[in-house]
Order: structure tokens, then C-alpha cells, then sequence
């Protein structure tokens, strides 16, 4: 396998100058480009532009607080000039280090072009800038009636043009869809600098091949996202929640399935095993939660009356499933407590002093319980503990090898097996590598065998087709 370790070594802090450019002297004509204040080499600013959430950092020669499209264009086709490479970032909030600047060069922080440019109850669509917080726009469109359901746990601090280039997911995809769902239109900014306008405000559009879809989930490899056109949808009314809890996984997988067989769509179904609830009772208190080894979360919403029978017969399932006790939330403060419950149980993970190498494996559905008996063997074979908790109904499930110190080179390359089985496990059984955090760095040693070898082809033949010079995000999956 070739190792993730190779992109975390790196070499930090080195600063490269460009042909026979100093970077200063870079620096100096990108900021008698743009105007002052957008260009900056000051260590802070460059150590703050180095990594995302997960555990590889490399300083950037310079970073670019782009204002305006004008400003990413500007930029863009003067690196495609010098062939500085460009890595774009958004709120740096990834888990896969999607905007670590490898190959140094450029930071284009998108982070100052935050507008809700306009939000459309009418036509069912927002437009924003891509440094806009998805928590903000999700907030705004609630404030109108309306609803962006695309919900990230990270949806406070993470930005729309980082959810667009990852292709974001979250827990209530399993009605609503995933970030792809909700782009119409995107202005995109190619490696030269040529501004790329695709779809727009229309709810549907098959003109021409679909470009949106080619940007969404492009990781910030073939071009830099500088407005989005979402579809917005009406808000539903009402929700409300069960939890509960089974003797053991099996019991609560099968109710995952039963839930769906009986013609309920949940916007969210949870699933949490063993380990993860263990960590939780000692984080809580032992009487926190219910005996049983697997707990299940399910969250119905739409019209009031409608939420209200739903609910009644979904609990009945359960009970009839073999649920011990069954929590009920029917008002927003006491669904809100049931979240809060299920972020507990990433909380207890943490607790437990070791690192969380969170892969957001996904399987068939049908196979949640051959891939939790996996992580039981996995663990007893590598001796690292495996907690798997996640979107059930997507079978989008996080599977968390708690390690050590992957930062210590013997652990890291023990973790490096475990996933090496974990992920060859995945797609043996048909499943994805990622579900919605993206390849960046974390899943680089995986992605052809992800791919296989005519698909890596053709992401290579796109690539080269828009970013011939390689400058967009280099060092990324397709290097
Ligand atoms: C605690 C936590 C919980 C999370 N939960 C979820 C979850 O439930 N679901 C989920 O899907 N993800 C989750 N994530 C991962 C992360 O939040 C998402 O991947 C998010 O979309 C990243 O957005 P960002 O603005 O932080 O992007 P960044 O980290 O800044 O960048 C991510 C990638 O997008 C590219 N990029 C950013 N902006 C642009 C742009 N304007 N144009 C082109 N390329 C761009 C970057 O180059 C990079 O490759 C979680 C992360 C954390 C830390």
C-alpha cells in the first residue's frame, strides 16, 4: 500500500520561490493586482492556512483573501502565468485534508465572500457566496419558512463552497439527499482564469452535459467555486423523535430495515453500537441509557397530524421489534435533547484519550451487520478499538479506529493496515470508501482501488482537460 504518511512528511515551513521570483517580490505584485489588505505572507496568517481537521499541515508560500470573483480570477490567471499552484479553502473545517497546501504556493481563503446574495422563497432557491456558513444560510431560509436541509454536524463552522467541493452529507440525507441535491447553478473559476457559469435557477435543466455535478465533490481540483444557486425547499412544520435501544445490533439493524419495509421514510435514522454506548455510560453515568447493546434514533417530519400518527405507530413498531425502553420527543426542546444525547456519544469517544480516525465508510444497507461483525474481528485481530455509529438508512455508518498516537510512525502504520482491511472489506461487500467527507489526503492510498483503473483514467483525462498545468490543489487524489 502506498502510505498516507508520505503527504504528512511533507516538509513544513518550506517556502519556495517561483522562477526566479522571490516570494515577496510575488506577493508584492498579487497585492498591486488585487488592491491591499487580500495578500499576506505573515507567519500567523500562514500557519492558520496550513491544515484542516485532520493531522497533515503544510505552510503555504502566501495566502489570498479573494473578495470577489474578480479577485479568485485575477489571482488564478496569474498563477496559471507563473504556474504558482493554487489550493483553495473554505472554512478549513474538512476531516480528510482536502485544503492542506502541499505544494505550497497559494491559500486562496474564500472565507470573506460570505453573502447570502439573494434567498428566493418564490422560485425555491438561494444564492450565495461560497464562504457563507451553512449553519447561517440554513438559519436564514428557516427564518423565511423555507428550509436548506443539507446538514453537516459541522454545519456551523463549515462554508457552502466546502460542502459543495466535498459534496457534504449529513444525518437526514436519508430523505433529503446530499449536498448535490440542492445545486441548480454554479459560477466556477477555471485554472486560467476564465469564469464558467453552470445550470441555474431552475429546478430542472438538461442543457448540455450536467457541469454542476462534474464540480460538486471536485474536492477543489478542477476549478474554485465563487457563488452557488441551492434549491430551497419548504419548511416542514413539525417533527418528532423516538430513541431506543435493543439488546444488540442485529435487533436494531432489523429494525432499520422494518421501519423502511413498512413505508416509512424517516428524515433520520441513527445507529450506534456497543462500544460507542459503553463510552457513553461512563461519560454519563451508568443509568444514562436503557441496557442493551445498539440504540436507535428516528426522526419523522412534515405536517403536524401527520408527524403526530407517525410517530404513534413508529413507537409501536419498535416496541413490537423488541425495543426496551422507547424515548419520545414530540416538541423541538425535547428533540433537540435527544441530539444532543446522540453528540454525547462522540463526545464519550473522545473521552476515552485516543485518537479517532473517523471513516465515513458506506455499505448496501443490508449489510450494517456483517460490516459491524467485521469491525469486531478487525479490532480482535489489530488490537485497535473500533466504535461504528452513524446514518443507518443510508448505510453511511462512521467507522472510528480509536488509536493511539497516529502521529507516532509505529501506530500510524498499524492504523494504516487496519484500514488497509477495512477498506478492501468495503469494497469487496460493494460499498464506497467515503460517503461524504471526500478523498483528500486520508483516502489518497486507496483511490484507485476505489476507482479501479479506466475510472482513475478518465478523472485524470478531466483534470488535465481543465487544469493542464496541474495547479489546482495539487498532491491531492489524482497525483
Ligand atoms: C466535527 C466535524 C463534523 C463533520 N461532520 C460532517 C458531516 O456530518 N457530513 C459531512 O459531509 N462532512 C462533515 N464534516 C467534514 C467537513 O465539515 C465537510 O467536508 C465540509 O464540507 C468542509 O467544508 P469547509 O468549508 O470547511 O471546507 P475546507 O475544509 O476549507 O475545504 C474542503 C475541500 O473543499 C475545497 N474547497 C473549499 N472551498 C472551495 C471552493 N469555494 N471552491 C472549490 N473548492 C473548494 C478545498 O480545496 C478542499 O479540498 C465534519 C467535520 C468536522 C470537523
Amino acid at each position: 500500500m502506498a502510505s498516507a504518511a508520505s503527504e504528512l512528511d511533507a516538509p513544513t515551513g518550506e517556502r519556495r520561490a517561483t522562477a526566479d521570483l522571490s516570494i515577496e517580490k510575488i506577493a508584492g505584485e498579487l497585492t498591486a493586482l488585487l488592491g491591499p489588505g487580500k495578500v499576506s505572507v505573515r507567519s500567523d496568517d500562514l500557519e492558520l492556512h496550513a491544515a484542516d481537521k485532520w493531522y497533515a499541515r503544510n505552510l503555504p508560500d502566501m495566502v489570498v483573501f479573494a473578495e470577489s470573483t474578480q479577485d479568485v480570477s485575477k489571482t488564478l490567471r496569474f498563477a496559471s502565468k507563473l504556474s504558482i499552484p493554487v489550493t483553495t479553502r473554505g472554512a478549513g473545517f474538512g476531516y480528510v485534508g482536502g485544503c492542506v497546501p502541499v505544494g505550497g504556493g497559494i491559500a486562496l481563503s474564500v472565507a470573506r465572500m460570505k453573502k447570502i446574495i439573494e434567498l428566493n422563497p418564490a422560485d425555491g432557491v438561494a444564492v450565495v457566496q461560497p464562504g457563507v456558513i451553512t449553519g447561517d444560510l440554513q438559519q436564514a431560509a428557516h427564518a423565511v419558512g423555507w428550509d436548506y436541509p443539507p446538514d453537516p454536524a459541522s454545519l456551523k463552522d463549515c462554508s457552502i463552497g466546502g460542502n459543495v467541493a466535498t459534496n457534504a452529507g449529513g444525518p437526514r440525507c436519508l430523505k433529503y439527499g446530499v449536498t448535490k441535491n440542492y445545486v441548480l447553478g454554479l459560477e466556477v473559476v477555471l485554472a486560467d482564469g476564465r469564469v464558467l457559469r453552470c445550470g441555474g435557477r431552475v429546478h430542472k435543466n438538461k442543457t448540455g452535459f450536467d457541469l454542476c455535478g462534474l464540480f460538486t465533490g471536485s474536492e477543489g481540483m478542477l476549478g474554485v467555486v465563487t457563488e452557488v444557486t441551492l434549491r430551497l425547499i419548504p419548511k416542514p412544520p413539525a417533527r418528532a423523535m423516538l430513541a431506543a435501544v435493543f439488546a444488540d445490533f442485529p435487533a436494531a439493524a432489523t429494525a432499520v430495515q422494518q421501519i423502511l419495509n413498512r413505508g416509512h421514510l424517516p428524515s433520520a435514522l441513527e445507529i450506534t453500537d456497543s462500544f460507542t454506548l459503553a463510552a457513553a455510560r461512563k461519560r454519563l453515568g451508568p443509568d444514562s441509557l436503557p441496557e442493551g447493546q445498539a440504540h436507535l434514533m428516528v426522526e419523522v417530519d412534515g405536517r403536524p397530524s401527520a408527524v403526530k400518527s407517525e410517530i404513534k405507530e413508529l413507537e409501536s413498531l419498535l416496541q413490537e421489534l423488541g425495543a426496551g425502553e422507547v424515548r419520545k420527543a414530540t416538541t423541538p426542546k425535547e428533540c433537540e435533547a435527544l441530539w444532543q444525547l446522540r453528540r454525547e456519544f462522540s463526545y464519550s469517544l473522545r473521552d476515552t484519550g485516543l485518537t479517532k480516525l473517523n471513516e465515513d465508510i458506506v455499505v448496501p444497507r443490508s449489510a450494517l451487520v456483517d460490516l459491524v461483525e467485521f469491525a469486531r474481528r478487525l479490532e480482535e485481530d489489530t488490537g485497535i478499538p473500533v466504535a461504528c455509529f452513524g446514518h443507518a438508512g443510508d448505510g453511511n455508518i462512521h467507522v472510528n479506529l480509536m488509536v493511539a498516537d497516529f502521529e507516532d510512525p509505529a501506530i500510524r502504520e498499524k492504523a494504516e493496515n487496519a484500514l488497509d482491511q477495512l477498506f478492501a472489506w468495503i469494497l469487496d461487500h460493494g460499498g464506497a470508501i467515503t460517503g461524504e467527507h471526500g478523498i483528500g489526503l486520508a483516502k489518497k492510498p486507496w483511490i484507485r482501488q476505489a476507482l479501479g483503473d479506466v475510472s482513475f483514467a478518465v478523472h485524470k483525462t478531466l483534470k488535465e482537460a481543465l487544469d493542464p498545468q496541474g495547479l489546482l490543489n495539487p498532491g491531492k487524489f489524482l497525483d
